[in-house]
Protein backbone atom coordinates (compact mmCIF):
# COMPACT_ATOMS: atom_id res chain seq x y z
CA UNK A 1 0.00 0.00 0.00
CA UNK A 2 1.04 2.99 -0.92
CA UNK A 3 -0.03 6.30 1.22
CA UNK A 4 1.11 9.33 -0.60
CA UNK A 5 0.94 12.66 1.00
CA UNK A 6 2.14 14.58 -1.62
CA UNK A 7 -0.66 16.59 -2.47
CA UNK A 8 -4.59 16.61 -2.50
CA UNK A 9 -4.76 16.12 -5.97
CA UNK A 10 -3.47 12.65 -6.01
CA UNK A 11 -6.51 11.00 -5.45
CA UNK A 12 -8.29 8.67 -8.17
CA UNK A 13 -12.03 8.88 -9.11
CA UNK A 14 -14.36 6.77 -6.95
CA UNK A 15 -16.27 3.87 -8.37
CA UNK A 16 -19.65 6.54 -8.21
CA UNK A 17 -17.80 9.53 -10.16
CA UNK A 18 -16.71 6.80 -12.93
CA UNK A 19 -20.45 5.94 -13.46
CA UNK A 20 -21.34 9.52 -13.37
CA UNK A 21 -18.58 10.24 -16.11
CA UNK A 22 -18.95 7.14 -18.03
CA UNK A 23 -23.02 8.45 -18.55
CA UNK A 24 -22.67 12.17 -19.28
CA UNK A 25 -24.19 13.76 -21.95
CA UNK A 26 -21.94 15.53 -24.15
CA UNK A 27 -21.30 17.96 -27.27
CA UNK A 28 -18.78 20.42 -28.61
CA UNK A 29 -18.35 22.50 -25.69
CA UNK A 30 -16.23 25.40 -28.24
CA UNK A 31 -19.91 25.69 -29.68
CA UNK A 32 -21.55 25.70 -26.08
CA UNK A 33 -23.04 22.41 -27.06
CA UNK A 34 -22.12 19.94 -23.89
CA UNK A 35 -24.64 19.85 -22.11
CA UNK A 36 -22.79 18.41 -18.73
CA UNK A 37 -20.34 21.63 -18.81
CA UNK A 38 -23.06 23.77 -19.14
CA UNK A 39 -24.65 22.45 -16.13
CA UNK A 40 -21.68 22.62 -13.89
CA UNK A 41 -20.91 26.05 -15.09
CA UNK A 42 -23.99 26.80 -14.03
CA UNK A 43 -24.14 24.86 -10.76
CA UNK A 44 -20.65 27.04 -9.37
CA UNK A 45 -21.89 30.24 -10.95
CA UNK A 46 -25.12 29.75 -8.73
CA UNK A 47 -23.21 28.61 -5.90
CA UNK A 48 -21.24 31.66 -5.35
CA UNK A 49 -24.53 33.84 -6.67
CA UNK A 50 -22.84 35.01 -9.39
CA UNK A 51 -24.08 35.32 -12.80
CA UNK A 52 -21.22 33.02 -14.83
CA UNK A 53 -18.75 30.25 -14.73
CA UNK A 54 -15.98 28.74 -17.10
CA UNK A 55 -14.88 25.26 -17.05
CA UNK A 56 -10.95 25.21 -17.53
CA UNK A 57 -8.58 22.57 -18.03
CA UNK A 58 -6.54 23.54 -14.85
CA UNK A 59 -6.53 26.26 -11.85
CA UNK A 60 -3.78 28.08 -13.32
CA UNK A 61 -5.15 28.37 -16.46
CA UNK A 62 -8.49 30.37 -14.28
CA UNK A 63 -6.56 32.26 -12.47
CA UNK A 64 -4.07 33.32 -15.14
CA UNK A 65 -7.37 33.72 -17.31
CA UNK A 66 -8.74 36.22 -14.95
CA UNK A 67 -5.38 37.99 -14.48
CA UNK A 68 -5.62 38.54 -18.10
CA UNK A 69 -8.86 39.80 -18.17
CA UNK A 70 -8.44 42.25 -15.05
CA UNK A 71 -5.32 44.37 -16.50
CA UNK A 72 -3.60 45.17 -19.37
CA UNK A 73 0.68 44.98 -19.70
CA UNK A 74 2.71 46.84 -18.16
CA UNK A 75 0.14 47.13 -14.74
CA UNK A 76 0.76 45.84 -11.78
CA UNK A 77 -1.17 43.60 -9.74
CA UNK A 78 -0.86 43.10 -5.56
CA UNK A 79 -0.65 39.38 -4.03
CA UNK A 80 0.79 37.86 -0.81
CA UNK A 81 4.75 36.95 -1.57
CA UNK A 82 3.77 33.13 -1.19
CA UNK A 83 0.80 33.16 -3.53
CA UNK A 84 0.46 30.14 -6.23
CA UNK A 85 -0.28 32.60 -9.05
CA UNK A 86 3.18 34.11 -8.41
CA UNK A 87 5.65 31.10 -6.76
CA UNK A 88 3.86 28.19 -8.75
CA UNK A 89 2.31 29.26 -12.59
CA UNK A 90 5.84 29.09 -14.73
CA UNK A 91 6.37 33.01 -14.05
CA UNK A 92 2.58 33.03 -16.16
CA UNK A 93 1.40 36.86 -14.62
CA UNK A 94 4.45 38.73 -16.32
CA UNK A 95 4.41 35.89 -20.14
CA UNK A 96 0.62 35.42 -20.51
CA UNK A 97 -0.18 39.34 -19.33
CA UNK A 98 2.45 41.38 -19.22
CA UNK A 99 2.38 42.45 -15.38
CA UNK A 100 4.54 42.73 -12.65
CA UNK A 101 3.61 41.25 -8.88
CA UNK A 102 4.02 43.87 -5.64
CA UNK A 103 4.29 41.47 -2.89
CA UNK A 104 3.25 42.05 0.32
CA UNK A 105 4.63 39.51 3.25
CA UNK A 106 1.20 38.85 4.85
CA UNK A 107 0.80 36.82 8.15
CA UNK A 108 0.41 32.95 6.89
CA UNK A 109 -0.36 34.04 3.47
CA UNK A 110 -3.37 36.13 4.58
CA UNK A 111 -2.98 40.41 3.69
CA UNK A 112 -4.55 42.92 5.20
CA UNK A 113 -6.88 46.03 3.45
CA UNK A 114 -3.91 48.11 5.08
CA UNK A 115 -0.96 46.32 3.66
CA UNK A 116 -2.98 46.28 0.00
CA UNK A 117 -3.78 50.10 0.39
CA UNK A 118 0.29 50.54 1.14
CA UNK A 119 0.90 49.57 -2.21
CA UNK A 120 -1.86 50.88 -4.41
CA UNK A 121 0.33 53.15 -6.30
CA UNK A 122 -0.54 56.74 -7.03
CA UNK A 123 -1.39 57.97 -10.82
CA UNK A 124 2.11 59.19 -11.92
CA UNK A 125 3.26 58.62 -15.35
CA UNK A 126 6.29 56.80 -14.19
CA UNK A 127 4.86 54.03 -11.75
CA UNK A 128 2.98 51.41 -12.40
CA UNK A 129 -1.22 51.43 -13.20
CA UNK A 130 -2.15 48.87 -10.04
CA UNK A 131 -4.76 47.27 -11.38
CA UNK A 132 -5.72 43.90 -9.52
CA UNK A 133 -5.49 42.57 -6.35
CA UNK A 134 -5.02 38.23 -5.84
CA UNK A 135 -6.13 37.14 -2.64
CA UNK A 136 -5.11 32.57 -1.84
CA UNK A 137 -7.79 30.84 0.65
CA UNK A 138 -6.76 28.69 1.92
CA UNK A 139 -3.07 29.62 0.98
CA UNK A 140 -1.61 26.64 0.02
CA UNK A 141 2.04 27.60 0.44
CA UNK A 142 1.70 29.00 4.43
CA UNK A 143 0.03 25.80 5.22
CA UNK A 144 -3.71 26.12 4.51
CA UNK A 145 -4.13 29.11 6.19
CA UNK A 146 -7.98 30.95 5.78
CA UNK A 147 -9.24 34.52 5.92
CA UNK A 148 -12.03 35.63 8.08
CA UNK A 149 -15.02 37.13 6.68
CA UNK A 150 -14.25 40.13 8.53
CA UNK A 151 -11.07 40.43 6.91
CA UNK A 152 -12.14 39.92 3.63
CA UNK A 153 -15.27 42.39 3.70
CA UNK A 154 -12.26 45.04 4.55
CA UNK A 155 -10.40 44.43 1.73
CA UNK A 156 -13.68 44.19 -0.59
CA UNK A 157 -14.25 47.87 0.95
CA UNK A 158 -11.19 49.47 -0.04
CA UNK A 159 -10.80 47.59 -3.34
CA UNK A 160 -14.33 49.21 -3.97
CA UNK A 161 -13.46 52.15 -2.75
CA UNK A 162 -10.18 52.34 -5.46
CA UNK A 163 -12.07 50.88 -8.23
CA UNK A 164 -9.74 47.94 -8.08
CA UNK A 165 -11.37 44.26 -8.92
CA UNK A 166 -10.56 41.56 -6.52
CA UNK A 167 -9.81 37.79 -7.66
CA UNK A 168 -10.04 35.22 -5.51
CA UNK A 169 -7.75 31.76 -5.98
CA UNK A 170 -10.18 29.72 -4.21
CA UNK A 171 -8.33 26.56 -5.47
CA UNK A 172 -9.36 24.93 -1.55
CA UNK A 173 -11.39 27.66 -0.87
CA UNK A 174 -14.05 24.64 0.11
CA UNK A 175 -11.37 23.62 2.74
CA UNK A 176 -11.87 27.17 3.84
CA UNK A 177 -15.40 26.99 3.59
CA UNK A 178 -16.46 23.93 6.07
CA UNK A 179 -14.15 25.43 8.84
CA UNK A 180 -15.22 29.42 8.80
CA UNK A 181 -18.42 30.24 9.63
CA UNK A 182 -18.97 31.88 6.24
CA UNK A 183 -21.06 30.59 3.06
CA UNK A 184 -20.48 30.17 -0.30
CA UNK A 185 -22.95 33.42 -1.12
CA UNK A 186 -20.54 35.51 1.29
CA UNK A 187 -17.47 34.55 -0.47
CA UNK A 188 -19.22 35.27 -3.78
CA UNK A 189 -20.31 38.79 -2.49
CA UNK A 190 -16.55 40.11 -1.60
CA UNK A 191 -14.84 38.87 -5.20
CA UNK A 192 -15.06 39.58 -8.65
CA UNK A 193 -13.88 37.20 -9.88
CA UNK A 194 -13.15 33.18 -8.51
CA UNK A 195 -11.16 30.35 -8.78
CA UNK A 196 -11.80 26.72 -7.61
CA UNK A 197 -10.35 23.35 -8.23
CA UNK A 198 -12.14 20.33 -8.68
CA UNK A 199 -9.22 18.16 -8.92
CA UNK A 200 -7.54 19.28 -5.19
CA UNK A 201 -9.62 17.68 -2.27
CA UNK A 202 -13.21 17.06 -4.19
CA UNK A 203 -11.28 14.25 -5.81
CA UNK A 204 -12.33 15.30 -9.21
CA UNK A 205 -9.26 13.89 -11.55
CA UNK A 206 -9.57 16.94 -14.11
CA UNK A 207 -11.27 20.73 -13.77
CA UNK A 208 -11.61 24.30 -12.31
CA UNK A 209 -13.94 26.87 -12.77
CA UNK A 210 -13.28 30.29 -13.34
CA UNK A 211 -16.76 32.02 -11.84
CA UNK A 212 -18.03 36.00 -12.27
CA UNK A 213 -19.93 38.32 -14.14
CA UNK A 214 -21.44 37.90 -18.02
CA UNK A 215 -19.62 39.93 -19.22
CA UNK A 216 -16.48 38.91 -17.71
CA UNK A 217 -16.92 35.47 -17.86
CA UNK A 218 -17.64 36.06 -22.22
CA UNK A 219 -13.51 38.30 -21.94
CA UNK A 220 -12.72 35.00 -20.07
CA UNK A 221 -14.09 32.31 -22.82
CA UNK A 222 -12.21 34.53 -25.45
CA UNK A 223 -8.92 33.70 -23.88
CA UNK A 224 -9.24 30.67 -22.67
CA UNK A 225 -9.44 30.02 -26.65
CA UNK A 226 -6.43 32.28 -26.76
CA UNK A 227 -4.55 29.67 -24.07
CA UNK A 228 -5.56 26.53 -25.79
CA UNK A 229 -7.90 26.05 -23.27
CA UNK A 230 -11.52 25.33 -25.38
CA UNK A 231 -12.39 21.55 -25.18
CA UNK A 232 -14.70 19.48 -27.09
CA UNK A 233 -16.46 16.74 -25.53
CA UNK A 234 -15.25 17.67 -22.03
CA UNK A 235 -18.64 16.81 -20.27
CA UNK A 236 -17.39 13.67 -18.96
CA UNK A 237 -14.72 15.81 -17.25
CA UNK A 238 -17.57 18.03 -16.14
CA UNK A 239 -19.62 14.98 -14.50
CA UNK A 240 -17.02 14.25 -12.18
CA UNK A 241 -17.01 18.15 -11.22
CA UNK A 242 -20.80 17.80 -10.39
CA UNK A 243 -20.28 14.66 -8.45
CA UNK A 244 -17.77 16.48 -6.59
CA UNK A 245 -19.48 19.18 -5.72
CA UNK A 246 -22.40 17.42 -4.79
CA UNK A 247 -21.03 14.93 -2.41
CA UNK A 248 -17.25 15.96 -1.86
CA UNK A 249 -17.55 18.94 0.28
CA UNK A 250 -18.31 18.51 3.54
CA UNK A 251 -16.24 15.40 4.07
CA UNK A 252 -12.87 17.56 3.87
CA UNK A 253 -13.81 17.98 7.56
CA UNK A 254 -12.54 14.69 7.54
CA UNK A 255 -9.15 15.69 5.90
CA UNK A 256 -8.86 18.45 8.52
CA UNK A 257 -8.83 16.08 11.34
CA UNK A 258 -6.72 13.53 10.35
CA UNK A 259 -4.31 16.56 9.50
CA UNK A 260 -4.78 17.54 12.89
CA UNK A 261 -3.92 14.18 13.95
CA UNK A 262 -0.78 14.17 12.73
CA UNK A 263 -0.64 17.57 13.92
CA UNK A 264 -0.36 16.56 17.68
CA UNK A 265 1.92 13.47 17.19
CA UNK A 266 4.59 16.05 14.96
CA UNK A 267 4.63 18.37 17.88
CA UNK A 268 5.99 15.37 20.66
CA UNK A 269 8.64 14.62 18.43
CA UNK A 270 12.34 15.43 19.33
CA UNK A 271 13.54 15.86 15.42
CA UNK A 272 10.41 18.33 14.44
CA UNK A 273 11.77 21.81 14.77
CA UNK A 274 8.70 23.63 14.08
CA UNK A 275 5.12 23.11 12.33
CA UNK A 276 2.91 25.79 11.11
CA UNK A 277 -0.73 25.96 12.81
CA UNK A 278 -2.67 23.43 10.86
CA UNK A 279 -6.23 25.07 10.14
CA UNK A 280 -7.60 22.93 7.31
CA UNK A 281 -5.35 19.96 5.12
CA UNK A 282 -2.53 21.22 4.44
CA UNK A 283 0.67 20.43 7.41
CA UNK A 284 4.20 22.09 7.23
CA UNK A 285 6.70 21.43 9.34
CA UNK A 286 10.38 22.26 9.47
CA UNK A 287 12.83 19.23 10.61
CA UNK A 288 15.94 19.56 13.15
CA UNK A 289 19.44 18.96 12.51
CA UNK A 290 18.73 15.67 12.43
CA UNK A 291 17.31 14.73 9.23
CA UNK A 292 17.22 17.24 5.80
CA UNK A 293 14.06 17.20 3.58
CA UNK A 294 15.58 14.54 1.15
CA UNK A 295 17.04 12.22 3.64
CA UNK A 296 14.24 12.20 5.58
CA UNK A 297 12.06 11.63 2.32
CA UNK A 298 14.34 8.90 2.09
CA UNK A 299 13.63 7.84 5.35
CA UNK A 300 9.93 7.38 4.41
CA UNK A 301 10.51 5.32 1.25
CA UNK A 302 10.91 1.66 2.75
CA UNK A 303 7.44 2.58 4.17
CA UNK A 304 5.82 3.22 1.06
CA UNK A 305 4.46 6.76 2.37
CA UNK A 306 5.19 9.68 -0.01
CA UNK A 307 5.51 13.77 1.02
CA UNK A 308 6.78 17.05 -0.51
CA UNK A 309 9.73 18.25 0.17
CA UNK A 310 9.12 22.22 0.69
CA UNK A 311 12.68 23.83 1.39
CA UNK A 312 15.68 21.93 2.77
CA UNK A 313 14.43 21.21 6.26
CA UNK A 314 10.65 21.59 5.33
CA UNK A 315 8.50 18.84 4.58
CA UNK A 316 4.83 19.30 3.58
CA UNK A 317 1.97 16.69 3.97
CA UNK A 318 -1.33 17.16 2.57
CA UNK A 319 -4.55 15.15 3.61
CA UNK A 320 -7.00 13.95 1.40
CA UNK A 321 -10.22 11.88 -0.15
CA UNK A 322 -8.00 8.85 -0.34
CA UNK A 323 -6.51 8.66 2.42
CA UNK A 324 -7.61 6.51 5.29
CA UNK A 325 -7.52 6.33 8.96
CA UNK A 326 -6.16 3.05 8.24
CA UNK A 327 -3.27 4.61 6.47
CA UNK A 328 -3.51 7.69 9.22
CA UNK A 329 -2.16 4.99 11.64
CA UNK A 330 0.38 3.77 9.71
CA UNK A 331 1.89 6.98 9.34
CA UNK A 332 1.58 8.20 12.86
CA UNK A 333 3.59 5.02 13.77
CA UNK A 334 6.03 5.06 11.39
CA UNK A 335 6.65 9.49 12.80
CA UNK A 336 7.25 7.99 15.85
CA UNK A 337 9.92 5.56 15.16
CA UNK A 338 11.75 7.70 12.63
C1 LIG B 1 -3.20 23.71 -7.10
C2 LIG B 1 -3.42 25.16 -6.98
C3 LIG B 1 -3.80 25.94 -8.09
C4 LIG B 1 -4.01 25.38 -9.47
O1 LIG B 1 -3.17 24.41 -9.83
P1 LIG B 1 -3.37 23.50 -11.15
O2 LIG B 1 -2.46 22.38 -10.85
O3 LIG B 1 -2.98 24.33 -12.28
O4 LIG B 1 -4.81 23.10 -11.22
C5 LIG B 1 -4.01 27.27 -7.89
N1 LIG B 1 -3.86 27.83 -6.68
C6 LIG B 1 -3.51 27.12 -5.58
C7 LIG B 1 -3.41 27.80 -4.28
C8 LIG B 1 -3.27 25.77 -5.70
O5 LIG B 1 -2.92 25.07 -4.61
Amino acid sequence: MIIDLRSDTVTKPSEAMLEAMFRAPVGDDVFNEDPTINALEIKAATLFNHEAALFCPSGTMTNQIAIKCHTQPGNELICDINSHIYNYEGGGISANSGVQAKLIQGDRGRITAEQIEQQINPDYDWLSHTSLVCLENTVNRAGGSFYQLEDLKKIKQLCQQKQLPLHLDGARVFNALVESNYTTHEIGKQFDSISICLSKGLGAPVGSLLIGNKEFIKKARRARKAFGGGMRQAGFLAAAGIYALDNNIIRLREDHHRAKQIEAVLKTLPYVESILPVDTNIIIFNLTDKYTAVSFEEALKPYHIKLAAFGKQTIRFVTHLDFTDDMLEIVIDVLKKM
